[in-house]
C-alpha cells in the first residue's frame, strides 16, 4: 500500500517544541508545512527548566508568550546551586543580565505536558498541517539528484505512506529514526556519560521567596540533583549520576532514588515531609542515559537536524529546550529564504550550522569546567565570560550565557529591552559623530568622548560592541563571508555594508 501525498513545501518530523516551533515559524510565511508526530499529545516528556531566551526570544516570536503568561507557570528567576567548593548555596537572577531586564528576567518550569501542547495547538492555528500518531520510518531520496526530497511513515490506521516536500526537517528528538541520514555519526561525549534517574514529589519544600520557583542543583559525592519546582505542591527531582557511581542506580529503580535523595543532604532535607507520586504520567521512575552528543554533519540538501536530533548537551543548565527552539529558528530562516527564492542553499544552511554549533560549544565549553568541583562560583563565572568573549562582567557573562542570551541574536530576547538599548546607543553614537569633536570632550563620560572621535560609523560599532559585550550587534556576521538576520528575523540576508 503506497499512497503518495505531496504538495507541501516543508515535512517537519516530531512535535516537540522544537518542530513546532520550526513549522510555526515556516508556516508564518505562508509555505506549506506538514507536521507528522508519532504519540498523541498531551505526551511526557523531561526538560521542565527553561531559559528567559525561549520564553520571552522565541515564544514571542511564536505569538505565545501571553497563552504563557496566562496558563500559570511557575515563575522562575534564576537558579541556586549548592556546587563547587563552597559549601553553601549560591544564587543568580537572570535580571542580573542586561539582556533580561523587567519581564524578561523570568522564565518558567513547565509541565511539559502543558507546554508543548500549547506550542503545538499554536502551530496548527498558524497553518502548520498537524498529523498525530503518525510516525516516520525513513526519508525519501531522489535518485538522480541524491536529495531528500520526503518520507515514508505510518498513519493511525497502519498504512505506510510517502509524502513529498523540497525540504524534510528532523526535530524527532533524540530517537530519531532518520538523523543518520544526513551522513556521518551521531558523536557522544567521552566526558558527559551520566545518567538520569528521575521522579515526581508532592508536598516538598520551597526555596524562600522570592526564589521559590528557582531551579535548585545540588552536588553531591555521586553527582548531582535537581530539583524543579512545577506548582507549588509538585516537584520534579532527578539525579544525575557520573560515570563512576552508576553502580547506584542498579537494582530497583525507586528504591534507588529514594537512597540516593538520602545521600544528598540538603535534597533529603527538602523532601523530608514530601511523597513520590506513584500514578499517572508522573508515577513513573524514570532513567536517561547516553544523552550528551553531537552528529557529525547537520544537513544535507533537502533535510536538516534540528533539536535533541541534532544534539544535546548534560542538563545542568537547562540548555536542551534553548538549543531546541533556538535551532529552530536558524533553520527556519534558512529554509524560508530559499523557499523565497534567490538564495544560495549552502550558504542559508552553513549559516545555520555555524551558529547552532557555536551556541552549543559555548556550553559544552563552559559545563566542562562547571564540572570541576574544586572551583567556586567566581571561578565559574570568569570561566563564563571567557568562553563568551563577553565584555560584560563575570557574573554578568555567566547569566547571559545561562539564560539563553550568548549569541548575538535580538530574536532571543526581550524586544523592548537589549536592543532598545543598543539602538539608543546607536543613535547616540550617530547624533555624536554628527558633531564637531571638540564638543563631546568634557562635559561627556569617557566612553561618548571616545566614541565621538570614531572616524567611521564601522568603527564605532566596534567600540559599542566593546562596551555591551561582543554580542552587541546582529548585523555583523559571525564569521567572515557569513549572513546575518533579516530585519523580520525570519530570513538571512547579506550584511549592510560598513560605511567606509
Ligand atoms: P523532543 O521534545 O524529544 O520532541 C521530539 C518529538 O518527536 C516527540 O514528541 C516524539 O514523539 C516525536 N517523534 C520521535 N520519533 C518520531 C518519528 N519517527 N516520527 C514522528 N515523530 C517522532 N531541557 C531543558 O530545557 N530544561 C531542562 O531542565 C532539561 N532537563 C533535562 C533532563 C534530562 C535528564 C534530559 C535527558 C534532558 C533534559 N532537557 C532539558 C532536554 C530536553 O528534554 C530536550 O532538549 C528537548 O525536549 C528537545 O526538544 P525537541 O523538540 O528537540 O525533542
Amino acid at each position: 500500500d503506497n499512497e503518495v501525498d505531496s504538495g507541501f513545501d516543508v515535512v517537519v518530523v516530531g512535535g516537540g517544541p522544537c518542530g513546532s516551533t520550526v513549522s510555526t515559524l515556516i508556516a508564518m510565511q505562508g509555505h506549506r508545512v506538514l507536521l507528522l508526530e508519532k504519540e498523541r499529545f498531551p505526551r511526557y516528556q523531561i526538560g521542565e527548566s527553561l531559559l528567559p531566551s525561549t520564553v520571552h526570544g522565541i515564544c514571542r516570536i511564536l505569538g505565545v508568550e501571553e497563552e504563557l503568561r496566562q496558563a500559570n507557570f511557575m515563575p522562575k528567576r534564576g537558579g541556586t546551586f549548592r556546587w563547587g567548593s563552597n559549601p553553601e548555596p549560591w544564587t543568580f537572577s537572570f535580571a542580573i543580565s542586561a539582556k533580561f531586564a523587567g519581564d524578561a528576567a523570568t522564565a518558567y518550569q513547565v509541565e511539559r505536558m502543558r507546554f508543548d501542547q500549547i506550542l503545538l495547538d499554536n502551530a496548527r492555528r498558524k497553518g502548520v498541517e498537524v498529523r498525530e500518531e503518525t510516525s516516520v520510518v525513513d526519508v525519501l531520496t531522489d535518485p538522480e539528484t541524491d536529495r531528500v526530497c520526503g518520507v515514508r511513515y505510518t498513519g493511525p490506521d497502519g498504512v505506510r505512506r510517502e509524502v513529498r516536500s523540497r525540504f524534510v526537517v528532523d526535530a524527532s528528538g533524540n530517537k530519531s529514526r532518520i538523523h543518520t541520514r544526513v551522513g556521518g555519526q551521531r558523536r557522544y561525549s567521552e566526558f558527559f556519560r551520566n545518567l538520569a534517574l528521575f521522579g515526581y514529589f508532592e508536598g516538598g519544600k520551597r526555596l524562600p521567596a522570592p526564589n521559590q520557583g528557582n531551579i535548585l542543583a545540588v552536588a553531591f559525592d555521586a553527582g548531582w540533583f535537581w530539583y524543579i519546582p512545577l506548582t507549588p505542591d509538585l516537584t520534579s527531582v532527578g539525579a544525575v549520576l557520573l560515570p563512576e557511581a552508576l553502580d547506584r542506580a542498579q537494582g530497583d529503580r525507586e528504591q534507588a532514588l529514594l537512597d540516593l535523595i538520602q545521600q544528598c543532604p540538603l535534597i533529603a532535607e527538602y523532601l523530608a515531609n514530601a511523597r513520590r507520586v506513584t500514578t499517572g504520567p508522573y508515577g513513573e521512575v524514570r532513567v536517561r542515559k547516553d544523552y550528551s552528543y553531537i552528529q557529525e554533519k547537520f544537513w544535507r540538501p533537502g533535510l536538516v537536524l534540528v533539536g535533541d536530533a541534532a544534539c544535546f548537551i548534560d542538563p545542568v543548565f537547562s540548555s536542551g529546550v534553548h538549543l531546541a527552539t533556538y535551532s529552530a529558528l536558524l533553520a527556519a530562516r534558512s529554509i524560508n529564504t530559499v523557499l523565497r527564492g534567490g538564495a544560495d542553499e549552502t550558504a542559508c544552511f552553513e549559516e545555520f550550522e555555524v551558529r547552532y554549533r557555536r551556541e552549543y560549544a559555548r556550553f559544552h565549553d563552559f559545563l566542562v569546567a562547571f564540572y570541576d568541583m574544586h572551583q567556586d562560583e567566581n571561578s565559574y563565572f570568569w570561566k563564563a565570560k571567557k568562553v563568551t568573549n563577553n565584555a560584560a562582567s563575570e557574573v554578568e557573562s555567566f547569566v547571559e550565557l545561562v539564560g539563553g542570551g550568548a549569541s548575538q541574536e535580538a530574536a532571543l530576547v526581550s524586544a523592548g529591552t537589549y536592543a532598545q538599548r543598543r539602538d539608543a546607543a546607536y543613535q547616540e553614537l550617530a547624533d555624536l559623530v554628527a558633531q564637531p569633536v571638540q564638543q563631546a570632550g568634557e562635559d561627556r563620560d569617557l566612553l561618548r568622548a571616545t566614541l565621538a572621535r570614531s572616524v567611521s560609523r564601522e568603527g564605532a560599532r566596534i567600540q559599542i560592541q566593546a562596551e555591551l559585550g561582543e554580542s552587541a550587534d546582529e548585523n555583523v556576521p559571525v564569521r567572515d563571508g557569513g549572513l546575518v538576520p533579516s530585519t523580520d528575523g525570519l530570513h538571512w540576508s547579506t550584511p549592510p555594508r560598513p560605511a567606509s
